[in-house]
């Protein structure tokens, strides 16, 4: 997206002033910081007035960081799920943590540098097989000044969980990943099937918006045939929201509690007992 269909994106979100705070979370599905104008795309939400908030895996090599600091998001979030390279590449395929860990303290370099200081959270995936290195991980957020978050991973994207739950076989690969949740997928739908009726958190408040401007239905899907509307600028908020109520997809997410699975609720009842299993896991492995 160039900065200026990005421009006219918030325009148009401005006008609407559906909500008295507008929040801009510049992910979804990608990393953000191969995007060269990212700078560009931070000022101009702060130019609106708008919150930004953006989340990265951290790991490209030639990252201008200063960059980034200088453009001052409100709220930076890097996501981790190990601290050791063998634990780290299990789920961050691919992922080196030393370039998490280098572009970590040079974050921290550049914002002491140039005196910028916004949240930065370091958030760590809880899975099976990297529970040991929690607190090695929450030790570095510490000694940069950083937040520490974790939360237990789930498994998505929506479209093969439906087939899944239709009785379709999931790929090796992830079938893999699913096998390291702490809470299997079923656990996670029996827990949310108490609250089935609730209304979707991400259709009645999150609109999701790709890279070339059209929309999609929600942050949990990807496929092409959950692309709602293909210009974001072309459709008021009211028709959007009629085109999410209105879809094939939400009607049979909703009808097998997936909406609840994918906004991680109910969050008290899912942490205690993601909190038990996870004592039983480390005690485990003592
Ligand atoms: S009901 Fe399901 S498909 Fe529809 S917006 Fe919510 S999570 Fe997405």
């Amino acid at each position: 997206m160039s900065v200026e269909k990005f421009d006219q994106i918030l325009h148009k979100i401005e006008g609407e002033k559906v909500a008295e705070e507008v929040i801009i979370g510049l992910y979804n599905w990608g990393e953000p910081t191969l995007h060269p104008d990212l700078p560009a795309f931070i000022k101009k939400v702060k130019e609106y007035g708008f919150t930004c908030n953006v989340s990265s895996n951290f790991n490209l090599v030639d990252l201008d960081i200063g960059a980034i600091v200088r453009s001052a998001p409100d709220f930076f979030r890097i996501s981790v799920s190990g601290y050791r390279q063998e634990v780290y590449q299990q789920t961050h395929t691919k992922g080196n943590i030393y370039m998490v860990l280098s572009n970590l303290h040079r974050l921290r370099y550049f914002m002491d540098r140039l005196k910028k200081e916004f949240e930065v959270e370091v958030y760590f995936h809880l899975y099976r097989h990297n529970l040991d290195d929690v607190v090695q991980m929450k030790k570095v957020a510490d000694d940069l000044n950083f937040a520490f978050e974790m939360d237990m991973a789930y498994f998505m994207g929506l479209g093969k969980i439906l087939k899944y739950l239709d009785g379709g076989a999931l790929n090796e690969k992830d079938a893999q990943v699913n096998e390291l949740m702490i809470l299997s997928h079923e656990e996670r739908t029996e827990l949310a099937w108490q609250h089935k009726d609730d209304d979707c958190h991400a259709r009645s408040h999150l609109t999701t918006i790709n890279w070339d401007g059209s929309v999609a239905l929600c942050c949990a899907t990807y496929e092409a045939s959950d692309t709602i509307a293909n210009d974001f600028n072309q459709f008021s908020h009211d028709e959007l929201q009629e085109m999410k109520y209105s879809h094939a997809t939400c009607e049979k997410c909703t009808e097998k509690a997936q909406h609840v699975v994918a906004a991680q609720e109910p969050k008290h009842k899912l942490a205690e007992i993601g909190n038990q299993r996870i004592k039983e896991l480390m005690n485990q492995t003592d």
